[in-house]
């Protein structure tokens, strides 16, 4: 095909202005004739990679995609394009299908959307035998494998197209990194000599950061707040957790919706939808929130738990920023998550797979320990080499993270352990070194003892953490068969408290606070500089409230212009509320209330906001 055919079908019909990475050389395969596998990270650009030749071959592009909401976004947005495009799953109708198919026989379809079940049918490839079909297009094609995390028994149908249609031309696309798994889907597809690439899993708009996890709550509040108006995913461990979480950030007034494989099909779509679409703008979910996230401006991505293995780490970070724009992936780590994964991963009988499990994690821990680059880190594990020594977009590139020598502390930690006689719970340790005045420390006289308030000078959560830390590296150790988790000495710390050995961590700086400057702005003569960006979208939720009750457009009750006023001064009397620019005597009066209300609250709510991670900055 001639090339200026080509620029000009992905200016016309897509729009771009270039390929990327891999997608021309894969499009012309295709139009070859020729089988492709193709591995690509999230936000490659895999769809035009066989929509693309779909629309200028003859015959109709069978596309199998594993998710019905994935099917329909592609649909749609195909159609958007002028693409002629249909689907065929468990939701379509006889008629529905009988139409599609009559479609296709009359060369009226450009792609057809099939899910794997709706494939597995009998007899339905047979059906399809009577329709000129340009190539196979197998999305997500790691599903056929028992190896993948996603493995899907209905994909195995999918065998079968090399008999019934030798012929045509297969391409498969996933975006699964390991080495196994791609074998294993070019040997289940029974693919012929297929033109192969594999992208770089680098993906260069994603920054990289992690910090200790110590106050989980207010962390995430503060991190939301730098953060206002945009799109993103809170991964959490657990269906609790996660609706935990997303029951505090709402009542934080965050716009958050929980996602979990516990809830009805029903309510899970409409939360993908909504967020898909922008009526919802934070998701708190467990790992189940993944595959089908076509949304292209998540911008950034929280696990809020330590994840089990950096390939679901990669995956799910890889969520964010699919259009290119930058995007940040965010991870908390706390030693106590490890020892929960940890007690989990006991409980599997197979000691291969405890093995296998345990050393996935041990990688992760690894990697959020970071003594390198993350993205070099993250590369690394999937066997790619990255060149450059310093990403500049993650917190070890950015020189966020140092080390220091924590000996001291943990021979007080560890003292206290020792003192109280290896038998408290690490709440109660904490007490001790700061000195708390608790009733369990009068009953046991701890404040008699040699340790108590030797730790006065550093924050609880700093000895939280730092107990953790020492557990996981062997110089405590849990003791057995305890209702709750019991740090004893072992005598790997006995070491530590003789001096014989030293004990390092790592400093992550604090999460950034609130930045209180730059407000999105349409309104170029107002001075946005010292407003309150996260206030200022608190406004405009209120106001859209408003307007939907009024059936006015919100401009109607007050102006950006005003609501950013409000933002920057933060009136909470009446007095200086009628201060504010634009407010009129009968706006005030109208309009006035909800929004003094809601500046008291947040100003309330912001004035006592806690410093993270005080100790760990003073060194
Ligand atoms: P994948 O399936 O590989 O995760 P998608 O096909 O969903 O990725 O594409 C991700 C985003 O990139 C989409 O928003 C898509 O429109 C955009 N995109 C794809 N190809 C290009 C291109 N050549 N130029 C600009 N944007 C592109
Ligand atoms: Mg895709
Ligand atoms: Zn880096």
């Amino acid at each position: 095909m001639e090339e200026n055919i080509v620029q000009r079908t992905l200016r016309q019909i897509f729009g771009f202005d270039s390929f990327r990475p891999n997608q021309e050389e894969i499009v012309k395969a295709i139009l070859s004739g020729r089988d492709v596998f193709a591995v690509m990270p999230t936000g490659g650009g895999k769809s035009l990679c066989y929509q693309f030749p779909a629309v200028i071959l003859e015959g109709v592009c069978v596309v199998v995609s594993p998710l019905l909401s994935l099917m329909k976004d592609q649909v749609d947005s195909a159609s958007e394009l002028g693409i002629r495009a249909a689907t065929l799953n468990s939701t379509t109708t006889r008629s529905g299908f009988g139409q599609t198919v009559g479609a296709m026989e009359n060369g009226k379809l450009d792609l057809l959307y099939v899910s794997p079940e709706r494939f597995n049918t009998p007899g339905f490839l047979e059906r399809l035998a009577a329709v000129k079909i340009a190539f196979f297009a197998i999305d997500e094609a790691h599903c056929i494998s028992e190896w993948g995390h996603q493995f899907r028994p209905d994909y195995l149908a999918l065998k079968q197209i090399v008999d019934v249609f030798p012929n045509v031309p297969i391409a498969a696309f996933t975006a699964t990194a390991t080495p196994q798994v791609a074998q294993d889907i070019q040997k289940q597809l029974r693919l012929r000599n297929p033109f192969s690439v594999r992208a770089s899993f680098d993906r260069p708009n994603l920054s990289y950061q992690v910090v200790y996890k110590e106050d989980l709550n207010s962390q995430l509040v503060t991190f939301l707040k730098s953060v206002p108006g945009q799109s993103g995913i809170i991964y959490r461990g657990t269906r609790k957790k996660v609706e935990e979480t997303a029951d505090l950030l709402s009542k934080q007034g965050f716009d958050v919706r929980h996602y979990h494989a516990g809830m009805s099909d029903s309510e899970r779509d409409w939360v993908h939808d909504a967020f898909s679409q922008d009526r919802v703008q934070i998701i708190v979910a467990t790992i189940a929130f993944g595959m089908g996230i076509d949304k292209s401006n998540v911008r950034f991505v929280v696990h809020a738990d330590l994840p089990k293995n950096l390939e679901g780490y990669y995956q799910e970070t890889g969520r964010a920023g699919r259009d290119g724009s930058p995007s940040q992936c965010l991870l908390l780590f706390g030693y106590q998550d490890i020892i929960l994964l940890k007690s989990f991963i006991d409980k599997y009988e197979d000691p291969k797979i405890r093995d296998i499990t345990w050393r996935q994690l041990l990688e992760m821990i690894r990697f959020a320990e970071a003594d390198q680059c993350r993205r070099k880190a993250l590369l690394h594990y999937f066997g790619e080499e990255y060149s450059s020594d310093n990403c500049g977009n993650c917190d070890f590139c950015n020189n966020e993270i140092h080390r220091v020598d924590a000996t001291i502390d943990s021979q007080k930690a560890l003292s206290a352990m020792q003192r109280t006689g290896n038998r408290f719970g690490i709440g109660h340790l904490v007490d001790v070194l700061v000195g708390a005045k608790t009733a369990k420390i009068k009953q046991f006289q701890h404040d008699a003892l040699p340790t108590y308030g030797v730790g006065s000078d550093r924050s609880k959560p700093y000895w939280r953490f730092l107990i953790n830390a020492l557990v996981y590296r062997g110089a405590a150790a849990m003791k057995p068969d305890c209702d709750y988790p019991v740090p004893q000495v072992t005598p790997y710390g006995w070491a530590i408290l003789r001096g014989t050995e030293q004990v390092e961590i790592i400093q992550f700086p604090s999460l950034k606070k609130q930045s209180k400057t730059k407000v999105v702005n349409e309104d170029p003569c107002t001075d946005a500089t010292h407003s309150d960006h996260f206030l200022f979208e608190q406004l405009r939720q209120r106001r859209k409230e408003i307007a939907r009750e009024r059936r006015v457009p919100p401009y109607v009750i007050f102006t950006d212009k005003t609501l950013l006023d409000m933002a920057n001064r933060k009136p909470i009397t009446e007095e200086d509320m009628q201060k504010i620019a634009g407010m009129s005597e009968r706006k005030m009066e109208k309009y006035g209330a909800p929004f003094l209300e809601l500046i008291t609250e947040y100003v309330m709510a912001t004035v006592d906001e806690p410093e993270f991670y005080p100790d760990l900055h003073e060194e």
